[in-house]
């Protein structure tokens, strides 16, 4: 067989440092040479930074986050930066405080620092995401790819058992849309399927005990590797429909993921039969929706659109929006009457087909 792609790999480091969060952002930030940081965190995490962050030259901590970055939130984050003149961003937090950090980072070139405590990945990745009037735009660029990543399992064990499991189906979904978005290619694929192998197997012991730092530990490596596969292979058509809803309802990123991955898993598998059974490999299942099915159900994974706030009035406009951007590479044509039953099917929590 002949092999012909073009790969691109983001260069960053990545420190794992469980228990050690605080020395090896200290480490790093010696590396950096940083002298005025700017510190992200949301008021939830921001205890946790405070431990975290103590010995470091911090000039200031801004904890103004919100969901998927509106404009006016990354702006005021700007103008802190700028008036503290800070010379690095570090942020501690879910995908909504690495997005800030990503949003200072692409008008300021500052460097950023992610410590990450959700399994969101997008401090792997050189994906912004703003929102402004009900649409969200992304977009890659080099400088919001954090310089660096700590990860630090047991930062992460605070977090709620129902938002790792939604968090965990984020993570899930980066691997399972690598397999068919548009700069696919065997390398990303690799990493996309060692994710999911991982995530199918430290998810339910989350659920069992949410202490469980081993399982934490996996969970970070595994969303790490989906991210990495995420960045390389770009946005296949679930991230597309997840944005898209993301930005015209504002619906909470990571449960949205969750409903909607097996709709698109259904949709696309019969189609992409590597991805099926790379997936069915991992899921230790005869098929690949059977294996997402059975995860779903021991981890109890939310199932319908509507109970997060999604209403059947939205549907046309957001198959509409969804139409606009659906990948051509996706391996089944994305068609009007195929999207709106995938979506009316995800927004009542009916069984995927
Ligand atoms: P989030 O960052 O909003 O966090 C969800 C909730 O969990 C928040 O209330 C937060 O305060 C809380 N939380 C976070 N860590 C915690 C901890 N350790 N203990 C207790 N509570 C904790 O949500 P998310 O799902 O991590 O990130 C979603 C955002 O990330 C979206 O805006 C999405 O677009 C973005 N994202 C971007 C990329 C990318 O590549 N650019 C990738 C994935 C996600």
């Amino acid at each position: 067989m002949t092999r012909s792609f073009v790969h691109d790999t983001l260069g960053q480091r990545i420190r794992f440092a469980t228990g050690d969060a605080a020395g090896a952002l200290a480490a790093e930030v010696e590396e950096l040479g940083a002298q005025r940081v700017l510190v992200l965190a949301a008021p939830s995490e921001s205890a946790l930074a405070g431990r975290i962050t103590d010995g470091l030259p911090v000039a200031r901590v801004h904890d103004e986050v919100a969901m998927h970055v509106p404009v006016a939130v990354a702006e005021l984050a700007r103008a802190v930066a700028t008036e503290v003149d800070a010379d690095l961003v570090v942020s501690v937090g879910g995908g909504s405080t690495t997005g800030l950090a990503k949003a200072v980072a692409l008008t300021s070139g500052l460097p950023v620092v992610a410590v990450p405590t959700t399994y969101a990945g997008s401090e792997a990745t050189d994906v912004w995401g703003l929102t402004q009037d009900g649409r969200k735009t992304t977009g890659s660029d080099p400088r919001v790819l954090p310089r660096c990543v700590v990860y630090d399992a047991s930062l992460t064990t605070s977090l709620p058992v129902d938002l790792s499991v939604t968090s965990g189906l984020n993570a899930l979904a980066h691997c399972v849309d690598s397999l068919w978005a548009p700069r696919a290619d065997p390398i990303n694929a690799a990493l996309a399927t060692e994710g999911a192998r991982v995530l199918a197997r430290a998810l339910p012991a989350v659920v069992a005990d949410g202490q469980d730092l081993e399982a934490r530990e996996e969970l970070l490596y595994a969303a790490y590797l989906s991210a990495v596969a995420f960045a390389s292979a770009g946005s296949g058509l679930h991230h597309k429909i997840c944005h898209v809803l993301g930005g015209l309802r504002d619906l909470p990123h990571a449960p949205t993921h969750a409903v909607v991955l097996p709709h698109v898993l259904a949709l696309n598998a019969p189609a992409a039969p590597d991805a099926e059974a790379r997936l069915a490999e991992a899921f230790g299942s005869a098929t690949a929706l059977g294996g997402l099915a059975a995860l779903r159900e021991r981890v109890d994974a939310p199932r319908s659109l509507g109970a997060l706030g999604l209403e059947e009035e939205h549907l046309p406009a957001a198959v509409e929006a969804v139409l606009e951007v659906a990948p051509p590479s996706n391996p089944v044509p994305v068609t009007r009457p195929v999207l709106e039953q995938l979506l009316r099917r995800a927004l009542e929590g009916s069984e995927p087909s």
